[in-house]
């Protein structure tokens, strides 16, 4: 925080915070670091070592080679750079080690703070049936299923499945990224599908338990940002709408969720909130729901930093990466709910190195960008000329992100900014994010789950 006295910093529980992640989110948490005048320690993979953003911070580190197994989750040399380095937290970023439990553990077993919540918060929302126990404990409206794991007796199973109706989803407890499900249209699949549900889960999360719930045919996306501090105070930030996927995977995110009336999600807000008093959250954290025909239904929390939080903060006016690291060092909450004052709108694309056409992820050196800028715009990016674009990690290269006073204000604003900004060298998805703001459909808004995939489907992203 700017005009802090040097007293006061000294006084915080700690002054140099290590960065474990890479891209843009690095930069991002780096820039929330020096305006509240922390010092930064920066660890890569070697193949990220020649990267320019590293010299931003006071110290940057290679922790191992590319494979991200051997670097960015690495916990044991990320715990020993920070100690070479004297840092005193470490933020996780998102993805890698941002929502294991285990790790938030042994950073603060090694006495450092983790900023984000306690290992014992993301373990309760890791597990999708314990969390679904805990929100239907603070009234957070949750799928129709039980929220008990799914025993072996397939009469038990079949009777489930015939209470909740069909069509159902079957989904691992411990599954995570999109994977773990199959849904269930007719009786006489479910005790196959159960036992490839179970296999799969085995196999990949290390846990066969199930669960079962109500399959929403044509829902939209829509989620709920939380701030808490260590004192028993937290707020929510309004919403934000995620309907456009493709594979499970975001591409375009906007603040607030179009045609969502505030007396319809205050209730759920305050839910979030409550909840996260239950469960004993710190941090900044995401609910996410399915909305269909008028009613949310709460699919799971992501206890972490989202990529989409420029949304919230531009319509907010909040500094969400600085609050999280704010109450990381014990200082309370200067905002209470009353003081939330959301406006305009906001709208993010999100731009990946990726074929337009294909999706298939392009590698190389950048040659030329143009970065867009003006009022209302911003990008949050790691790139630059000269930047090799690496094979190994996600291929999100940059945000952009408008706000406007009105939705249809910042429609307009991105199609000019998505005009204006060049990439050279690699392909990008941005000819296919300009057809889609040109799109009549995503323009009237409220738009479900599945649209996008359609979109492309019928050939109207070439
Ligand atoms: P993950 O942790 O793997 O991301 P989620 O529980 O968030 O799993 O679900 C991922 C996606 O699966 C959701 O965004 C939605 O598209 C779909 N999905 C999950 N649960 C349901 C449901 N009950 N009905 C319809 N679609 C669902």
């Amino acid at each position: 925080m700017t005009g802090n006295s040097e007293a006061q910093i000294a006084d915080r529980p700690f002054q140099t915070v290590l960065i474990a992640n890479r891209g843009e989110i690095a930069v991002r948490i780096q820039r929330a670091c020096s305006d509240l005048g922390l010092k930064t320690v920066m660890v890569c993979s070697d193949a990220d070592r020649h990267s320019d953003y590293g010299s931003r911070s006071d110290h940057f580190l290679c922790i191992g080679p590319a494979n991200a197994g051997k670097s960015y989750l690495n916990q044991d040399a990320i715990l020993l750079a920070a100690r070479l380095t004297g840092a005193g937290a470490v933020h996780p970023g998102y993805g890698f080690l941002s929502e294991k439990a285990a790790f938030a553990d042994a950073v603060a077993r090694a006495g450092l703070v983790f900023i984000g919540p306690p290992a014992s918060a993301i373990a309760t929302m890791g597990d999708k049936i314990s969390a679904k126990r805990a929100m239907i404990a603070a009234g957070v409206p949750c799928v129709p299923g039980p929220d008990t794991a799914l025993p072996d007796d397939p009469s038990v199973i079949e009777r489930t499945a015939l209470e909740i109706g069909y069509p159902v989803i079957v989904k691992a407890a411990g599954g995570g990224g999109g994977r773990g499900m199959r849904v269930v249209l007719e009786p006489s699949s479910i005790n196959e599908a159960i036992a490839l549900t179970r296999e799969e889960a085995r196999q990949a999360f290390g846990s066969a338990e199930l669960y079962m719930e109500k399959f929403l045919e044509h829902p939209r996306h829509i989620e709920i940002q939380v701030v808490c501090d260590n004192h028993g105070n937290g707020i929510w930030l309004g919403h934000r709408d995620c309907s456009m996927q493709r594979r499970h995977q975001k591409v375009i995110e906007e603040a607030p969720a179009p045609g969502i009336a505030p007396d319809l999600i205050g209730p759920v807000g305050q839910a979030c909130v409550e909840a996260c008093r239950q469960i004993g959250y710190r941090g900044v954290g995401t609910f996410e729901f399915l909305y269909e025909d008028g009613a949310f239904y709460f699919i799971e929390m992501n206890t972490r930093l989202q990529v989409e939080h420029p949304v919230t903060e531009m319509t907010s006016g909040v500094d969400i990466v600085r609050e999280q690291i704010r109450v990381a060092q014990g200082v309370p909450l200067q905002l209470n709910q009353s003081g939330v004052a959301c406006s305009g709108h906001s709208i993010e694309c999100r731009i990946n190195a990726e074929d337009p056409a294909t999706f298939m992820p392009s590698a190389g050196t950048i040659t030329d960008v143009v970065i867009p800028d003006g009022d209302g715009i911003r990008v949050d990016t790691h790139i630059h000329c000269g930047y090799r674009v690496s094979p190994y990690y996600d291929s999100l290269i940059a945000k952009l992100i408008v706000h406007a006073p009105t939705r249809a204000a910042a429609i307009e604003k991105m199609r000019a900014a998505l005009a204006g900004m060049q990439v050279e060298g690699i392909a990008t998805n941005l000819p296919f994010l300009r057809k889609l703001l040109e799109d009549e459909g995503f323009a009237g808004g409220e738009t479900d789950i599945h649209y996008l995939e359609k979109w492309i489907g019928q050939g109207r992203s070439q």
